[in-house]
């Protein structure tokens, strides 16, 4: 090995860090209408990405992109429901008739319905990894079959520290988040010899529409156990999942990344 090839990987890094991290790449973020997506999503296009906001609802969707638009950056809105396989392949195939390409996935759309196992019904356990977990297969699945063929893409996957821990009220949830880090390790190793990077987020506790009506007693506890002392901010996620999305982390895959200011470390 030379001395120039071992000085070209950090000397194109530094590149990297003073230009917009992902010029010319095409986005897809799913439950990107607002909270942590839609922040990755503006942050993505403030860093020339081009976004394709997916979400339920179509109107909060495009509602979602306009904002993006009106600020400069380019982006689309489309509806659709991630557990739906029919609806994850419209998504592919929406962000390759519109930007040309597909070279970045955030698996983000979630949902939460807690309750102690003696109150949890069957149907909650099994809408929780739907969405979370099966909707994430889909688009890994679905997203990768392409990413694979052109050699490159990055997937980047929303699990949870309860994921990792475990906590209670939530059976189905830690049970579909620590499920996530399986697929992202698993996926990552089929799809690494063709050049596709997966990786997953594990946030801790976020200011966002599914936390910000928490009762104030439970915050209050969950605020005691975080080394910062803090709750986390949106951006703070996304500032993550630039990182995992762009050639910043070109030697990462298959790798689990904490955003819980020392929570549960
Ligand atoms: P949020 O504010 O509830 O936003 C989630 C978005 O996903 C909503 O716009 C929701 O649409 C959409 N969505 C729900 N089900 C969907 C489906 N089947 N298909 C497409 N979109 C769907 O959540 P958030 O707090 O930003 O969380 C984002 C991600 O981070 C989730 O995966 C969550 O589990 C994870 N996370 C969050 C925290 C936190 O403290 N906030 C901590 C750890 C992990 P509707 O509004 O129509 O339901």
């Amino acid at each position: 090995m030379t001395a120039e090839t071992l000085l070209s990987e950090p000397d194109r890094l530094e590149q990297w860090t003073t230009a917009p991290l992902l010029a010319g790449r095409a986005a897809v973020v799913t439950g990107a209408a607002r909270g942590i997506g839609l922040e990755i999503a503006t942050v993505f296009a403030r860093h020339g990405a081009r976004v394709l906001i997916v979400d339920l609802s179509e109107d909060d969707a495009q509602s979602a992109a306009n904002t993006i638009t009106a600020a400069g950056g380019v982006a689309n809105g489309v509806g659709a429901d991630v557990a739906n396989e029919s609806d994850v392949s419209k998504v592919v195939q929406t962000c390759l008739d519109t930007f040309g390409a597909l070279d970045v996935v955030v698996n983000n759309a979630g949902i939460i319905r807690d309750a102690t196992m003696r109150k949890m019904t069957l149907d909650d356990f099994r809408a929780v990894l739907e969405v979370n977990l099966t909707g994430t297969w889909l688009m890994t699945k679905a997203a990768g079959a392409m990413m694979r063929e052109q050699r490159s893409g990055a997937i980047v996957n929303m699990s949870s520290i309860s994921g990792k821990v475990g906590l209670v009220g939530q059976t189905n949830y830690s049970a579909a988040k620590a499920g996530i880090v399986g697929l992202t390790k698993a996926s990552a190793k089929e799809l690494a010899p063709h050049q596709v990077r997966v990786n997953a987020i594990q946030p801790g506790l976020i200011l966002t529409p599914m936390t910000e009506n928490m009762r104030e007693d439970i915050r209050e506890a969950k605020l005691k156990e975080i080394p910062l002392g803090r709750i986390g901010r949106p951006s703070e996620v996304a500032a993550v999942a630039l990182f995992l999305a762009s050639p910043l982390s070109s030697y990462v895959t298959a790798t689990v990344t904490e955003v819980t200011g020392g929570r549960h470390a």
